[in-house]
């Protein structure tokens, strides 16, 4: 069965000529599809005998809710979602005062095995379609009725690790005929794979940068994210520094505080002469709790900002939303598998 959704628009239109179908069809078609249709039925606009073709041919699974949460301090809503082959993956709403932000998986699971993340204990199960990313965006403003302005690609999985799959994603999510979410209102978060940091700053696409930096030292780092033993801090860096320069996009470095082990000043002096010659942002972040882990959270957070701030770093502490509602990284999924729920 062929799934719409992961289309881009050129494709879409490639495939109704092939149809015989006109190219205005493409944007008609692909207006529904951004638009949520959960049939084509829907789609009042386009001839009945193709309705009945493309119903044929095709598939339009919506994502089921498996499981929902709100959280009763902040509104954020996690959402857990069933697949059309039974996988879960979750999605979060937050909601800022800039706007709506939903947070989206891009996996199924994550190979990257980073220590602290409850995403990656159980490995990876595969990656997601262009279609099934952009269907959490649809699927989290449809069923909350708030209008989302922002999407950061934060969730479950490495982007970096299904880039094709998610480029696509970002073309259609981004098309004034599609959703139209600007690039500046998308970030995505990688654990630091720099193919995939090189890859981006060819394509010199707006969005904003995120990479999981946790530690600016490679023995710190190559303790917490094995990744960091295929690419160190240097190479990542300098990665980051090209990325800069070619896209002129400040990146934001994310810092999961740690307990004695990512806290200490030293690394922050480490962290601002690594960003020498680069706006950088560090958001530091309240580490959460993952059962199944060592860690604690830092008590030296504040300390830790002030020394960045001290070198002209921009720092900033993240508000934590949703701690009620095991809105952190997989979390949700993880209690599920744990319960023997759907996978
Ligand atoms: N794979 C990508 C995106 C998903 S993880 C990446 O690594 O960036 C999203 C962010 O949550 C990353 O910065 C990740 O390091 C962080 N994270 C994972 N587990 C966490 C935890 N227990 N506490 C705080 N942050 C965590």
């Amino acid at each position: 069965m062929i799934d719409l959704k992961s289309m881009t628009l050129p494709e879409l239109t490639e495939f109704l000529g092939e149809l015989g179908e006109p190219a205005f069809r493409g944007k008609q078609v692909f207006s529904w599809l951004s638009r949520g249709a959960e049939s084509f039925g829907e789609m009042a606009n386009i001839p009945l005998t193709l309705r009945r073709r493309l119903e044929e041919l095709c598939v339009l699974t919506p994502p089921e809710v498996a499981r929902k949460q709100v959280s009763a301090r902040d509104g954020t809503i996690k959402y857990l979602w069933e697949l059309g082959d039974g996988n879960c993956v979750e999605s979060v709403l937050m909601r800022y005062r800039h706007g709506n932000t939903v947070c989206i998986s891009s996996q199924v699971g994550c190979c990257m095995g980073c220590f602290f993340c409850a995403s990656t204990i159980a490995g990876k199960v595969r990656d997601l379609t262009p279609g099934e990313m952009l269907d959490q965006v649809l699927f989290t403003q449809k069923d909350s009725g708030a209008p989302v302005s922002n999407i950061v690609l934060m969730g479950i999985g490495e982007p970096m690790d299904n880039l094709d799959n998610v480029l696509k994603f970002l073309e259609t999510v981004n098309h004034p005929d599609g959703m139209n979410i600007g690039m500046r209102h998308i970030s995505l978060s990688t654990c630091g794979v720099i193919s995939g940091i090189n890859r981006l700053a060819e394509l010199g696409l707006q969005l904003t940068l995120s990479v999981s930096l946790h530690a600016p030292d490679s023995p710190t780092r190559s303790r917490l994210m094995p990744i960091n033993r295929a690419y160190g801090v240097e190479a990542l860096f300098a990665a980051c520094h090209a990325y800069f320069k070619k896209t002129g996009r400040r990146i934001s470095f994310e810092y999961a505080m740690i307990d004695g082990v990512n806290d200490h000043d030293w690394q922050a002096d480490l962290i601002a002469k690594r960003l020498k010659g680069m706006p950088g942002h560090v958001n530091l972040i309240p580490l959460n709790d993952v059962e199944e882990r060592p860690f604690k959270p830092s008590r030296r957070t504040a300390a830790f900002q002030k020394r960045l701030e001290s070198h002209g770093v921009t720092a900033t502490v993240r508000r934590s939303l949703g701690g009620d509602i095991d809105a952190a990284c997989g979390q949700l999924r993880r209690k599920t598998q744990k319960e023997g729920n759907p996978q």
